[in-house]
């Protein structure tokens, strides 16, 4: 069972000027649901009493947070045990975009000709890729692609990769969880973030992957910065 949660603000959340999060949670009964809205919520509160000004140190420390919080629950209640979520976190900052990974939830970024995957999975299938046992084909249809080897709230420490990019006019982001991408090319996924259509862009994308199965949670934020 999966669970996504997100959270999107383009007002200031505590010294962030904007903040931008997507969660999916893991675990069996509710407990993903659980996971992933309480994770969020544990991040977002503590953003807001932290006096850092540093957006990378104010990202670590919620999600440190959230990783304890989701953990003691799991161990105050036998029947959450395991549970965990994914987090990818994106605030922009002066121009630049500062993001926070832990799992496989993606955030993209795509300018007028390409779209490039900032975040690396943290999955069992993509580490297979990159030691090179399986092509990217395989596993884009591999039958574990759902496993991941990092998560919050399900150890005591909580390995986070930071990636930060200088944004350009036109860029556009999105931050989304395996229920899009495994469901919508990353080719249609791009031409739609480009597109001119007045429609929401996140909302085609979900009806783009429920046409194709949809048969998982779908967690989309589109971001256009500059417009
Ligand atoms: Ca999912």
């Amino acid at each position: 069972m999966n669970q996504d949660f997100l959270f999107a603000s383009a007002e200031a959340v505590g010294n962030l000027p904007n903040l931008f999060v997507v969660a999916d949670g893991m675990g069996g009964h509710a407990a993903g649901d659980f996971a992933s809205r309480y994770g969020v919520s544990v991040l977002v509160e503590t953003i807001k009493k932290d006096s850092n000004f540093n957006p990378v140190k104010i990202i670590r420390q919620g999600i440190e947070a959230a990783n304890r919080e989701v953990l003691e629950q799991a161990r105050k209640d036998s029947s959450m045990a395991g549970m965990g979520t994914t987090m990818v976190v994106a605030t922009i900052v002066g121009g630049y975009v500062y993001v926070a990974n832990v799992g496989d939830s993606r955030l993209y970024l795509a300018d007028s000709d390409n779209m490039t995957q900032i975040t690396q999975d943290h999955s069992l299938v993509a580490e297979m890729i990159r030691l090179g046992e399986l092509t990217p084909e395989e596993g884009a249809h591999h039958p574990d692609r759902n496993i991941i080897t990092r998560a919050v709230g399900t150890a005591e420490e909580v390995r986070i990769d930071f990636f930060d990019y200088k944004l350009e006019q036109d860029d556009r982001i999105i931050l989304c969880s395996d229920g899009l991408y495994n469901m919508v090319e990353n080719e249609e996924i791009f031409r739609i973030l480009r597109g001119s259509d007045p429609e929401d862009k996140a909302q085609i994308l979900i009806r783009r992957a429920n046409e194709n199965g949809g048969r998982d949670n779908i967690g989309v934020i589109v971001i256009e910065p500059f417009s």
